[in-house]
């Protein structure tokens, strides 16, 4: 097991607390995830993704002009990737790019282009009225993602790990699994 580093620690820690105060705005502060505002294009980054039939099923003929026009921007602060929705962009954490594990990278990847749809579809990504693992728009990003995984070999056994995060309690693991058809042990 590797050692939890401070910074680790309080990154942690603070995505437990904007999860539980349900504060995902708090992410969009701009200077504190990306001191540049640098955007990058997302195909110059993410490549061959508009062959992918996951992610076609997700924008059908519309896929290769959305991933085109879609900006991504990197963070240095932790977490995996998440929508910016007043610009629609894509954050991605480097450091997650970078260690992270690949096929959850992928997995990530599939989920988040289900929430750019559910945006152009004028859907709210944040409604408060829900905690993270009951809302609807999650819930059908996960699906896409539990469904490639499958597809990729995974058993339910793996995608539960995938879907285990350190801000994820047990009870809503479980209940993000049972609304999946994912069963962990
Ligand atoms: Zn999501």
């Amino acid at each position: 097991m590797l050692t939890t580093n401070w910074r680790e620690l309080l990154l942690t820690t603070l995505l437990r607390l904007f999860q539980r105060l349900r504060l995902e705005r708090l992410f969009h502060v701009d200077w504190l995830v990306n001191p540049t505002g640098a955007t990058y294009r997302f195909t110059d980054y993410f490549k061959g993704l508009e062959k992918v039939e996951a992610v076609k099923q997700i924008f059908g003929e519309k896929t290769i002009e959305v991933l085109q026009n879609l900006k991504v921007k990197f963070t240095y602060i932790g977490g995996y990737m998440w929508i910016d929705p007043r610009d629609g962009s894509l954050v991605v954490s480097t450091r997650y790019l970078n260690e992270g594990d690949k096929t959850g990278i992928y997995l990530d990847l599939v989920h988040e282009l289900v929430h750019i749809r559910q945006l152009m579809e004028g859907k709210k990504l944040f409604p408060a009225e829900y905690d993270y693992v009951d809302r609807p728009t999650e819930i059908e990003a996960y699906q896409h993602a539990v469904h490639e995984a499958r597809r990729l070999g995974l058993n339910d056994q793996q995608i539960c790990e995938y879907l285990k995060t350190e801000w994820m309690s047990n009870e809503d693991l479980r209940k993000l699994a049972k609304s999946l058809d994912v069963k962990c042990t």
